[in-house]
């Protein structure tokens, strides 16, 4: 995995600072020194690579009659009453007056200590919010310094805010890392790993100078620290973060590189039988795609390929002929999916393409018991099954197989790097070295391509199928209700079918089910001469599939669904489809359900029913969906929006969470990134451990600042 343990370290670079522990520096004992452990900080060099969040400015001192309600300010004063109010929450109230006037600061939490500080005739210098009091300005919980303790002038540069964990303060963070700048800037030059080849060609600031200037910008950088501004010390750190992001990914791709997989090659009888049968031309995209895999296939090294492609472009398809290869061959496939409804989808698909040929398709859940599992797993150890479709479960338990050649990951972007790597993980324990191809159900953007997935190669099926009819989108508030349900009485009048998508209130499952179940009822209730139909994620896998084949069969008019029908319903007679608050799915996965309707010829609509008030940026999301069907574009735009973390799914998890890189503002730099971390590799491959170290570290949690 990408983290390193500390035994790790390799013992060439205990040199600098990455070898001198925190305990080194004043104010850090033992307790402090767990705290900041807990955050990933275990050197002098951790500390000085602990960046900003944010900054403040607190360089000028501003006074008591010009403060502005809603900004943080600083200001200095005397203390001219202090007291213990009981009121509805007991709080602490000081009055500060200083030659323009006076302001209150309030103490909800206060120690008897903390008030005696506070006595009347203390002179102090405080920051904080300016909120409107009953009596003029006010401020809850300022940060404060007697004036006789702190320095005679203010800060001349920005005052930095650190991520940071329960029990360590923000001002004791400030000063431990100020006396490692302080250090660095004294004497201890930081090691610059960087070759210089790089250094010179793309122009990057020096190391020291960019530390200095991430923990001290001068006062007048304020307005730099924006997003699109230009910075070179910033820019030079997420250079360095962004090449380590990729050659840590890389050099796990150079892994894999060396381990031997099998190799199929030569004329592939399955393949034949399987397009004659196939009622449809392939797509030149589609061609295309399969023949960068083919061709990777034929090859001694595992094939790790990402194949990307708009919602309806056709890449099960694609995967039904890779796996066919192996097949032939006479190895194992397996297909993961992220949910079990999609993996019974595929299931379905797979069985109806390959049991005609001779192929036998098997089918595995977490979820599947006694007689039926073991069965199954009896027949993936035999060989008899040859191709196994199922969820993760594929790989976490006792499956065994017997010649396993390639895993294909319907990834739907529900499954993170983190997972893609235990997987293989998973797989080279169990001595197998197959090919991989991971899907993803829409398209995602370049920069997150050639970050989060820069292990990967690259496959894009750039067409749709013939025939297709872009989704005309609505954007309906929760208002108009009504009307909403009037249309679809109207498109199932007119034999056309519709769905209904309800979407999660809270994260629970039960929740959700249970709203899908009232919905429907309603529905049923206020249109009469139409089959409503329902279906969620709780329903017995038969129920489900009853309930779709139903659908399908067109003996019902209206399917209402939990985000379940996201994954591969292919109804071509449904025209219509509400998304109830849509504004809280990300765009990635609208586009995704709204690839449900427009597979007809028929003109189909998609109407998304959101909850009032909108916020600028939901409505702004929306608007998205409604410019566009290309599901490339909306990615872009998701990305945008919403951040990589939320993108990619992997929010919680840390992961593509960079300390100071950003790639939607970086863009411009991950072709240099790219070549760069091609030539560290290939030529300085001394430095990926202390470029690993310093920047990845351990996996870390922060608490919320
Ligand atoms: P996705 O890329 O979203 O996973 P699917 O593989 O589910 O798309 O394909 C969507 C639909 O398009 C399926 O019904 C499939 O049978 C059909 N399809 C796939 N390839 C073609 C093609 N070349 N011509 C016509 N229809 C196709
Ligand atoms: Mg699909």
């Amino acid at each position: 995995m990408m983290s390193l343990s500390r035994q790790d370290r390799t013992p060439n670079s205990n040199r600098g600072l990455d070898s001198v522990p925190p305990s080194r520096l004043k104010g850090v004992g033992p307790s402090i020194e767990k705290k900041l452990a807990a955050i990933g900080i275990f050197s002098v060099q951790d500390l000085l690579f602990h960046l900003p969040l944010r900054y403040e400015d607190r360089t000028k001192v501003t006074l008591a009659a010009r403060a502005r309600v809603g900004e943080y300010m600083q200001f200095e004063g005397e203390i001219t009453s202090c007291d213990i109010q009981f009121g509805k929450r007991r709080s602490l109230r000081c009055s500060l007056r200083d030659s323009s006037g006076s302001m209150t600061l309030r103490f909800f939490h206060f120690s008897a200590a903390q008030k005696d500080s506070l006595a009347v005739g203390t002179q102090l210098r405080i920051y904080g919010e300016v909120k409107h009091g009953r009596a003029g300005f006010e401020i809850f919980h300022p940060e404060y310094k007697a004036l006789a303790q702190a320095k005679q002038i203010p800060s001349d540069t920005l005052t930095p805010i650190y991520p940071t964990t329960e029990g360590l303060l923000q001002p004791r963070l400030r000063s431990i890392i100020s006396q490692a700048v302080d250090l660095v800037i004294a004497n201890t030059a930081i090691e610059d790993y960087l070759p210089n080849e790089i250094i010179q060609k793309l122009g990057l600031t020096n190391l020291t100078e960019a530390i200095k200037h991430i923990h001290r910008p001068p006062a007048d950088a304020f307005g730099a620290w924006d997003r699109e501004a230009p910075n070179p010390g910033r820019d030079r750190l997420a250079f360095e973060e962004l090449l380590t992001h990729r050659i840590s990914l890389r050099r796990l791709r150079n892994d894999s590189d060396s381990h031997a997989a099998p190799q199929f090659v030569g004329e592939c009888q399955l393949i034949r039988g399987f397009l004659a049968q196939l009622p449809f031309d392939l797509t030149g995209g589609q061609r295309r795609a399969f023949s960068d895999i083919e061709h990777d296939l034929a090859r001694p090294t595992p094939m790790l390929r990402l194949l990307q492609g708009d919602v309806g472009s056709g890449k099960t398809v694609v995967a039904a002929l890779s796996a066919l290869r192996a097949i032939d061959a006479g190895y194992q496939v397996a297909i993961m999916a992220p949910t079990e409804i999609l993996a019974e989808q595929h299931a379905i698909n797979f069985k109806n393409w390959f049991e005609p040929l001779g192929i036998e398709v098997g089918w595995h859940s977490g979820k599947q018991k006694g007689k039926p599992r073991a069965e199954q797993l009896a027949r993936v150890a035999s060989g008899e099954c040859q191709i196994l479709v199922g969820t993760h479960a594929l790989f976490q338990d006792e499956l065994e197989y017997r010649k396993l050649g390639l895993i294909i990951i319907d990834e739907q972007h529900r499954f993170g790097v983190q997972q893609r790597l235990a997987l293989r993980e998973k797989a080279a324990s169990m001595n197998i070295n197959p090919h991989q191809l991971v899907m993803t159900a829409t398209p995602i953007p370049r920069t997150l391509a050639m970050s989060a997935y820069a292990d990967l190669d690259n496959s894009i099926i750039d067409e749709l199928p013939p025939g297709r009819t872009p989704v005309n989108t609505l954007i309906v508030s929760n208002e108009r209700r009504g009307e909403v349900i009037e249309r679809i009485a109207a498109a199932c009048e007119e034999n056309s079918q519709a769905y209904w998508v309800c979407t999660l209130i809270d994260e629970s499952e039960v929740l959700q089910c249970q709203a899908a179940e009232v919905t429907a009822a309603q529905l049923a209730e206020h249109l009469p001469k139409v089959r409503v139909g329902l279906v969620h994620g709780r329903m017995k896998p038969a129920e489900k599939a009853q309930v779709m084949a139903s659908f399908k069969a067109a003996e019902i008019d209206l399917l209402v669904a939990t985000t379940v029908i996201e994954v591969g319903v292919d109804v071509p007679n449904a025209s219509l489809m509400v998304i109830e608050n849509p504004e809280r799915l990300g765009l990635a996965q609208l586009h995704q359900l709204r690839g449900r309707v427009g597979r007809g010829s028929v003109k189909s609509h998609c109407i998304l029913l959101y909850q009032t008030p909108l916020s600028r940026n939901g409505k702004e999301r929306l608007s998205v969906m409604r410019e566009s069907n290309d599901g490339f574009f909306i990615a872009e735009k998701d990305l945008e929006l919403r951040g990589p973390g939320q993108v990619l799914g992997t929010a919680q998890t840390g992961l593509m969470q960079f300390r100071i890189a950003d790639i939607t503002r970086d863009a411009n730099m991950l072709d240099d990134v790219k070549n760069a971390a091609d030539f560290v590799l290939s030529h300085h491959p001394q430095i990926v451990d202390s470029l690993i170290r310093r920047w990845l570290g351990e996996n870390i949690h922060y608490a919320n600042v």
